[in-house]
């Protein structure tokens, strides 16, 4: 048996989502006439109570988009300096929107308002004009952390006061949702544009959604042609989307409940440092003593258990969908063996 919890990308469609693609609907979306993609994106934008929605490929895709269409070459990104848009998008800000960013050293990957004060810039012919605020949530290097939607709402109001837009780069953002038992329309309130992952723990084989208001989702089609993102028959994929929309949210609890047991096991161990707090379904901990993060992550695919040294010393493990509780079992009876 396989246990795959290097990330909730490995899933693979279920049966069930097969049906529904393979029963979609689909037409030509760059001319707008795919009908199932069309419902996605209707779906989606309900959802969050925001006026458009527009399906992309990746979500990667989507956040790089939304920063082109926020900003004007020559200006400045703030975000937490673990973010996905800043180290882990090949470069993307400087290289798809001529832009800099200020990096925040945060706290588990989430900035607070004060922060983002003092990192916006003044008007003085030496800075960068400063273009906009880019928050994670849940935060991937922060271990899954999540925001108190108290700070967004803070964050939002210094937004507001300076003039400048703020994105989610919600990837993950429905473990948040469910783990703090928040919802979609809080944040389609709050935030300019959100990008959403499809196909993470949601379980989708393709696929991210990026929201706003009409005209910006107008804007972030013609960018969405330019980056090489239109697709045709994309309903097959989309309907993996609705799909997951309507099943794969609320399981996400169970993907919680497994990573909290991994984590109770190896809390006892005296190989284990510092664990991270775990507040959705990233777990991310230090090796000590026996063990390298390489040695554990050897030591742990030999019984097929495959997991990510993200630093020398450190580990991450996801669980996703196709995570199974006799998974988180038989992990749980190896770690105590260790
Ligand atoms: C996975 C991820 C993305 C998007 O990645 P793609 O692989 O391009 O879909 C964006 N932000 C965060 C925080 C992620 O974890």
């Amino acid at each position: 048996m396989i246990i795959d919890l290097r990330s909730d990308t490995f899933t693979k469609p279920s049966p069930a989502m097969l049906e529904a693609m393979f029963t979609a609907k689909v037409g030509d979306d760059v001319f707008g006439e795919d009908p199932t993609v069309n419902e996605l994106e209707s779906i989606a934008a309900k959802m969050f109570q925001m006026e458009e929605a527009v399906f992309c490929p990746s979500g990667t895709m989507t956040n790089q988009i939304a920063i082109k269409c926020h900003t004007q070459p020559g200006q400045e990104i703030i975000c937490e300096k673990l973010s996905h848009v800043y180290i882990y998008e090949g470069g993307g800000i400087a290289f798809n929107s001529n832009c800099q960013v200020k990096p925040i050293e945060g706290n588990r990957g989430r900035i607070t308002s004060e922060e983002v004060v003092e990192a916006i810039n003044p008007n003085d012919i030496h800075k960068a004009s400063t273009g906009l605020v880019s928050l994670e949530n849940t935060a991937n290097r922060g271990g899954g952390s999540c925001y108190d939607f108290k700070e967004i709402i803070k964050i939002k109001a210094i937004c507001l006061d300076n003039n400048l837009p703020l994105h989610l780069d919600g990837a993950r953002l429905w473990n948040a949702m469910v783990a703090n038992g928040e919802n979609a329309m809080q944040y389609g309130e709050i935030f300019d544009s959100i990008s959403i992952c499809l196909s993470k723990g949601l379980g989708t084989p393709v696929g991210s959604l990026l929201l706003g208001k009409k005209d910006f989702i107008k804007k972030a089609r013609r960018i969405r042609k330019v980056f090489g993102g239109g697709m045709r028959q994309a309903g097959y994929l989309a309907a993996a989307g609705i799909y997951a929309l309507e099943n794969n949210i609320q399981r996400l609890a169970q993907d919680h409940q497994h990573i909290k047991q991994i984590a109770a096991a190896l809390v006892k161990k005296d190989f284990v440092g510092t664990i991270m707090p775990v507040e959705t379904n990233i777990l991310i901990f230090e090796l000590k003593g026996r063990f390298t993060a390489k040695s554990f992550e050897k030591e742990l695919a030999q019984s097929g258990i495959y997991t990510i040294a993200i630093s020398p010393t450190q580990i991450r493990m996801v669980t996703h969908l196709d995570v199974t509780e006799k998974m988180v079992s038989q992990l749980i009876s190896i770690i105590e063996t260790l």
